[in-house]
């Protein structure tokens, strides 16, 4: 991988040299390299990445099934089985369970699959020149040699030394444990700096947490320092799911559970003087009865089949544990800007000191349109407005250019509206920039809500600002009455929607000033609108019925967020709606009191979004909380679900956030409760399924025992009723669409157990009754033992059948959700009562299992009897519903 020859560059201490020797010796260039030289280093070097993992095969999973406690105790009852001397019976156990172990590794297997896929869709990207041009690629495809860029909430993609910055911090506590932000700068140090002490790297994993910078790549892959690092971590296990974990504490319940009955069957049996191995048959029959040996890995592929699915409809969720938090949301606080609008900004009106209106006319990002004037005319109207546009022109990053039929912005849609506003009026920011290079600036933050640039202007120099209406006003000294009179020009803008910047500049030799935002002369505002996303309206009233709050938290101005709010449902006359400095004055008590009842904060900064959520969290609420900008990391991940948008989110929130939307929609993350509470339904529906089951056959056992009766199933029998029972149909029932009224429904609450009391009554009453119909065979029946177990059998894997139904709602009856709108649980069952006529009609199968076929009229007895599973399972839903 060359990668020795990196070492040794290494070695070369590139901390220590100038740019120039630096971009000599790893064949970099100031413009970037060309894409051919980029295809040879990648052949040379590797791809961009951390070494792999390797990738677990197949039979690993299938292995892992045997560390399983449960199946432990399976292998067990063979051994006891071999040892009673009964060969058949212990080998078709045997089977029987390497098909188990079999169908879980495969189960298993594919679920880390679709984990792994999901991990792909969300590889890191990274910024870099190449060929004189800013490209966006893929973190991976990172070269030694290349030119990066990187803003504030980059993940730095490569160790790289660094050419230029502007003001740039990093945060290397990845690599160093120190959470406070380095300043990095260009400079030359003493070869004995040890490494991270080196201000002119930029290494590998860290993040920008602000300003702006520009390195040659210097390693990449296995070869950075965070690379070296990795090499000696260990693997990080995905960790199980709250779910997983109670369902793995249930299963050693379930063990010690087998191991009693084992215990007081065994005694009975001493104590009543029966055969010892007759005994031990008994021990092995109730160990199999109990173990629900197929469940666990179901519940891992209906998870992991969720995420997939959600990932169809945009929602990517990082962590299967997400989506049990997912569905128990109960508030979701949401950014404004291109979550509830469209992010897609064009600017309607301008306001010209002293009085002037201008409204401009135009369609999306088309450089084509009318200026109108309203209001009072000034003599010196067009030279202000053109100073207005270049000095928007000027304090801009943006980029606007046509792709192929269609104008698109490059950079943020705020700054990419003012290009075009400007390029109606024929100026471009290429030209311009030629004639007022930057030389300086300070970026735009969410807590400074300003940003300004410095560009020269012959002898001196020209500093251009803009940001919100008031901030830009308090940096303008233009006296109390003045500002108010401006002021509620502002607001009377803001009333109407419209989201406001204002731009001032000031002109003079003033780069050692400190003071460069000072005494600023003021240009005018710029109203620009933002649509509400069209789906919005319609996910906020949803989230309503379904006794989810929503909430706007924005960096904007309080009265366009107001009038967004209002249009979407947010809010109404009455609602309160906050800015950030009122939760200034709030001590934590009062906030928490009051969170509630608030809908809308405005003028936010990432600081609040954090007590926000504290606020919430501590009245017992289920947060979800939106963040795009780095700062807003901290709060994502105080949050139960952190959510990071998949187009504007920064890098450093995708990588702390639970769900990424990819379409930047609120109306996504609706959808992703509503997917979390389906999945967290049937996940517990077809729990309660299998539970209702094993406790039948428990029941069954128990009732034959103490009656003393012949064992009612052999033990290869129960394996048999278990694995076709205990895998498909629960597959199935996870794939229950949402029922009606799933979002009508308030959130199930933070800490509520999977079973609740009348899931367990539920399945307890449903298991009593399959036990009903058993005994009532058995006591009625005068065949032979032999076919006496093969009609009990067919009972049980009938009843089985009809109580699928049962459960594929706790709420409603399957006469209402429609017996035909699960076709896979319809194939499902099919398979399963196929398999049993299988076994029961051919003969090599009969005999393995011990079976007797049963004259054929006796399955109307059979179906008539298993159908009051559904028949009187319905009756206790009416009659004992569930809310
Ligand atoms: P949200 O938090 O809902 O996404 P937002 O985008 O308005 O809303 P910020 O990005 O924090 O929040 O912006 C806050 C304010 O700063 C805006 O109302 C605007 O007036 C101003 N602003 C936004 N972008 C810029 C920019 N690029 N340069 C200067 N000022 C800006």
């Amino acid at each position: 991988m060359g990668g020795g020859d990196l070492e040794v560059k290494m070695g070369n201490a590139w901390h220590s040299k100038r740019a120039e020797e630096v971009l000599k010796e790893i064949g970099g260039r100031e413009e970037g390299l060309f894409e051919d030289e980029v295809k040879e280093r990648i052949k040379k070097f590797g791809p961009n990445r951390l070494t792999e993992l390797k990738k677990r095969g197949i039979l690993s999973f299938f292995l892992e099934q045997f560390k399983n406690f449960l199946i432990i105790i399976l292998l067990f009852a063979t051994f006891l089985a071999l040892l009673t001397g009964d060969w058949t019976e212990g080998l078709v156990i045997l089977i029987i369970i390497l098909i188990a172990a079999g169908l879980g590794g495969i189960q298993n297997y594919q679920a880390e699959k679709v984990v792994r896929e999901l991990k792909g869709m969300l590889s890191p990207y990274a910024r870099v020149l190449r060929e004189g041009k800013e490209k966006v690629i893929l973190a991976e495809e990172v070269v030694p040699g290349d030119i990066i860029l990187l803003s504030a909430g980059d993940k730095v993609p490569a160790d790289a030394y660094l050419l230029s910055e502007v003001t740039l911090k990093v945060d290397e506590s990845i690599l160093t444990g120190e959470s406070v932000p380095v300043e990095k700068e260009v400079c030359l140090l003493p070869p004995e700096t040890p490494s991270f002490a080196r201000r002119n790297i930029i290494f590998s994993g860290t993040s920008v947490v602000y300003g702006k910078g520009k390195g040659v790549v210097l390693a990449t892959g296995m070869n950075t320092e965070f690379g070296k690092i990795a090499q000696t971590l260990e693997a990080i296990k995905e960790e199980k799911t709250p779910l997983q974990v109670s369902l793995d504490k249930l299963g050693k319940w379930f063990g010690i559970l087998t191991l009693i009955f084992c215990g007081i069957i065994l005694g009975i049996g001493i104590g009543r003087g029966e055969n010892l191995s007759k005994m031990f048959l008994w021990a092995i029959a109730i160990a199999v009865a109990i173990v629900p040996e197929a469940l666990p890995a179901v519940v891992t592929v209906s998870l992991s089949l969720g995420t997939k699915r959600m990932a169809k409809r945009k929602g990517l969720v990082r962590k299967l544990a997400s989506i049990e938090t997912l569905g128990a949301v109960n508030v979701i606080c949401s950014d404004k800007t291109g979550t509830l609008t469209k992010g897609e900004m064009a600017v309607k009106e301008i306001f010209l000191p002293p009085g002037a209106v201008v409204e401009v006319s135009g369609v999306g990002y088309q450089p084509e349109g009318e200026f109108s004037i309203k209001g009072n005319n000034s003599p010196n109207l067009e030279v202000n407005l053109k100073s207005l546009l270049l000095v928007g022109l000027l304090c801009n990053d943006a980029f606007l250019r046509k792709e192929k039929d269609k104008w698109v912005i490059d950079g943020d849609p705020t700054e990419g509206a003012l290009l075009v506003l400007a390029a109606k009026k024929g100026l471009k920011k290429e030209d311009l920039t030629k004639e007022y290079p930057r030389v300086d600036e300070i970026p735009f933050t969410p807590e400074r809500k300003l940003m300004t640039t410095i560009h020269k202007k012959g002898d001196s120099f020209l500093i251009a600002s803009k940001g919100a209406g008031e901030v830009i006003l308090d940096k303008c000294g233009l006296g109390k009455e003045v500002s108010a009179q401006y002021l509620s020009v502002l607001q009377d803008m803001a009333k109407r929607g419209l989201r406001i910047l204002g731009i001032a500049y000031k002109e003079g030799n003033l780069l050692s000033d400190e003071r460069v935002e000072e005494d600023l002369t003021f240009l005018g505002f710029v109203g620009m609108m933002d649509l509400p996303r069209p789906e919005v309206k319609s996910a906020v009233a949803k989230c309503k019925k379904a006794g989810i709050k929503p909430m706007m938290i924005t960096g904007d101005h309080i009265l366009t967020a107001q009038a967004v709010a209002k249009e979407v449902g947010i809010t109404d006359e009455e609602g309160i709606c906050l800015e950030g400095e009122d939760l200034d004055r709030m001590s934590d008590a009062e906030l928490k009191e009051k969170v509630e009842r608030i809908n809308v904060i405005a003028r936010v900064s990432p600081f609040h979004k954090l007590r926000i959520v504290s606020a919430f969290q501590n009245k017992g609420y289920v947060v979800a909380m939106t963040g795009d900008g780095v700062n807003d990391a901290p709060a994502l991940k105080k949050a139960d679900i952190g959510v990071a948008m998949g187009i504007t989110g920064t890098e450093v929130t995708k990588e702390v956030s639970d769900l990424i939307i990819l379409d930047d929609n609120f109306a996504t993350i609706v959808q992703s409760v509503e997917e979390g509470r389906n999945i967290f339904k049937n996940t517990k529906n077809f729990i309660s399924y299998g539970l209702t089951l094993h406790l039948a056959e428990i029941f069954i056992i128990l009732f034959a025992l103490f009656l003393g009766l012949p064992l009612p199933l052999t033990a290869a029998q129960i394996l048999f009723f278990n694995l076709v029972t205990d895998g498909l149909p629960p597959l199935a029932l996870s794939l229950e669409l949402p029922e009606p009224g799933l979002m009508t429904q308030p959130p199930r609450g933070r800490k509520e157990s999977f079973f609740t009391g009348k899931s367990v009554g539920f399945s307890l009453f449903l298991a009593l009754l399959i036990t009903g119909q058993v005994s009532f065979i058995f006591l009625t029946s005068h065949a032979q033992i032999g076919e006496t177990r093969t009609l009990v059998l067919s009972l049980i894997t009938i009843s089985a059948m009809f109580n699928c139904f049962n459960w594929r709602s706790e709420r409603l009856s399957v006469f209402k959700i429609g017996f035909f709108s699960n076709w896979n649980l319809l194939l499902a069952q099919s398979l399963t009562i196929l398999s049993l006529i299988l076994i029961i009609y051919l003969p090599f199968f009969a005999r393995l299992f011990e079976i007797s076929p049963f004259p054929p009229y006796y399955w109307l007895s059979v179906i008539a009897l298993s159908s009051t599973t559904l028949l009187l399972g319905e009756l206790l839903k009416k009659f004992w519903p569930v809310k």
